[in-house]
């Protein structure tokens, strides 16, 4: 597909093919230098670790471009040292931190035609990935893997404004087996697929996990972690070993307590004091904060103060700063802001 075709204000979050993507192999115990290739497709053995174990994990960020024209991505080093994380996890071998950054500025400034123009709301989402690729039949970790990043361009997550969702407490745990809940792992993601299938049937937008052993502590959705707002103003967001630690909601903390002056507290979070607070949102790369009006827990309601027809006050503020600094409206904090030259 040619850039010429895209309508930018009208993208969807949906795969569009564009014409680069970044691949480096790993064999004999090291990585190959890499290059950007025009082939999207994969082939591979039936028997790769990757279809046999699901030996394989991913992560996502964004390039857009700026006011004056400028590419640029948020915070890279972050997603490159969490893929590192993940890949220990899974008896992978990291692919080098700095590799991945330069990696990510190769891959879009190749696809630099489908970085939607400035003002359409529209990104390049990146995709890196990781998988084990030789043939493994017995339970053990591939020797060889392959380290991919494709980019696609998407549209803005929220049409004209944010609204409120509602959500549900989910009767399912999101982690998978054994704690690995706080790795970006396609297993993950594949155990929360009947939960969400259950939860869009019922009418909600998204599902409310609470910690596995015990069901009395607020973890996060699918894809998203929480954040809630006291009625004194201060942020509060869940801490647990089995939640992913999101780059947004590191970053909406540190706006919050160093740019915001608000109080911050990243602590356990109990579901009976949830009914305490007055805004809740879920935050990600794709829609760096989405409002939350209503949570449903088998039939008793909670409702925000905020309301379900915009955003909370507060909830507002951290959207705006946050999504200020990235677009370059705002001066960022040191490093947040990488440019692709
Ligand atoms: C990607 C992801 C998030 C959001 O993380 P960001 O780094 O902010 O995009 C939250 N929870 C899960 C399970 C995720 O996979």
């Amino acid at each position: 597909m040619s850039n010429k075709e895209i309508d930018w204000s009208n993208l969807g979050f949906g795969y569009i093919q564009t014409d680069y993507r970044y691949v480096s192999r790993y064999k004999d115990g090291k990585w190959d230098e890499g290059a950007v290739i025009t082939d999207p497709d994969i082939v591979l053995s039936e028997c790769a670790c990757v279809f046999q174990y699901a030996q394989t994990c991913f992560e996502g960020l964004k390039a857009y471009r700026t006011q004056d024209g400028r590419i640029v991505c948020f915070r890279p080093d972050l997603n490159a040292e969490r893929m590192a994380d993940t890949a220990k996890r899974l008896v992978m071998p990291p692919f080098p931190e700095d590799r991945f950054v330069d990696a990510v500025k190769k891959v879009v400034k190749a696809n630099a035609d489908f970085v939607p123009p400035f003002g359409t709301g529209a990104t390049l989402y990146l995709r890196p990935f990781m998988m084990g690729t030789n043939p493994v039949i017995g339970v053990k970790p591939a020797d060889d893997f392959e380290f991919r990043i494709f980019a696609t361009p998407v549209g803005p997550y929220f049409k004209g404004g944010a609204k409120p969702i509602t959500i549900k407490v989910s009767d399912y745990d999101r982690a998978a087996p054994h704690g690995t809940g706080n790795i970006k792992a396609g297993l993950n993601y594949a155990m929360s697929l009947y939960p969400i299938t259950v939860a869009h049937e019922e009418g909600f937008a998204e599902n409310m996990y609470l910690d596995a052993a015990t069901r009395t502590k607020v973890e996060e959705t699918g894809g998203a972690n929480f954040i809630f707002i006291t009625k004194d103003g201060t942020l509060v967001t869940p801490k647990s070993d089995s939640i992913l630690p999101s780059i947004t909601r590191r970053s909406i903390c540190y706006v919050a307590e160093h740019i915001l002056g608000m109080k911050v507290e990243h602590r356990e979070v109990e579901f009976s004091e949830v009914k305490d607070f007055a805004e809740c949102g879920l935050c990600g790369t794709a829609a760096v904060i989405s409002p939350v009006g209503r949570i449903v827990d088998h039939g008793k309601e909670i409702s925000f103060p905020a309301g379900m027809d915009e955003m909370g006050p507060v909830t507002k503020k951290l959207y705006d700063t946050l999504t200020g600094i990235q677009q370059c409206r705002l001066d960022a904090p040191e490093g947040w802001i990488v440019e692709i030259d």
